[in-house]
Order: C-alpha cells, then structure tokens, then sequence
C-alpha cells in the first residue's frame, strides 16, 4: 500500500490518498470542494531522499584508471 500526498489547487487542501499500485483517476478528486485540479506533491519525497545525501557535494571515485 502507497499512500500519496495530493493537494488542491482550487482550495489548496492538502489529503492523503492510500492506494495499491498507482494513483487513478478518480483518487485525483478533492475531497474537500470536489475538484479535480489536484496535483501530488513530491516535496516531501524529494526531502527525503535530500537528508540522505549529506556531506560533500561531489563524488569523485576511487581508484580511478584516469587519475
Ligand atoms: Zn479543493
């Protein structure tokens, strides 16, 4: 089970959608207004994957043949 975070962009409430496999069309409904311009937000996943990557900028292999 994936759950998904959409939000409104007539109402800008934000909801969760709980679905197995990938989001269809009628989880894009608000729930709040009923509209359908409902975009998801990958902020919270970019963020995620943001806190992993810490530390140096670049990564430059070891043991290159080039070096
Ligand atoms: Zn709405």
């Amino acid at each position: 089970m994936a759950s998904y975070d959409l939000v409104c962009d007539a109402c800008g409430k934000e909801f969760e959608v709980y679905r197995q496999g990938f989001l269809k069309d009628e989880d894009r409904v608000c729930p709040e207004c009923g509209s359908a311009d409902v975009r998801q937000k990958f902020s919270s996943f970019l963020k995620n994957i943001g806190a992993r990557s810490s530390g140096a900028g670049c990564a430059v292999p070891s043991g290159s043949p080039f070096g």
